[in-house]
């Protein structure tokens, strides 16, 4: 069993504050994350194996975004984004 049969998808997005690079400019970025919600109970056709598998799962979200564009007008340079954790349980 995929451990895709474990959990349900939504994207959400969350605010993060990012500094630009180029700039030095701190602003709050939305950034885009997949949350992958662990199921309430185990999917059906679930054999002993996944069961157990499927215990330990734990629901958690990966960044989707990897490049912020800056706010500051006079910027609006594309850079990477980085210090912030792409995966995080929930
Ligand atoms: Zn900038």
């Amino acid at each position: 069993m995929e451990e895709r049969a474990f959990y349900r998808e939504t994207q959400a997005t969350k605010p993060q504050t990012l500094n630009c690079p180029f700039c030095k400019t701190q602003d709050t970025y939305d950034l885009r994350w997949v949350v992958r919600t662990k199921l309430d109970r185990v999917p059906g056709g679930a054999d002993e194996r996944d069961r157990a598998r499927f215990a330990k799962f734990l629901s958690y979200m990966v960044l989707l975004d990897d490049k912020a564009m800056c706010k500051n007008m006079r910027c609006r340079k594309r850079f990477d984004i980085s210090g912030v954790k792409t995966t995080a349980f929930l």
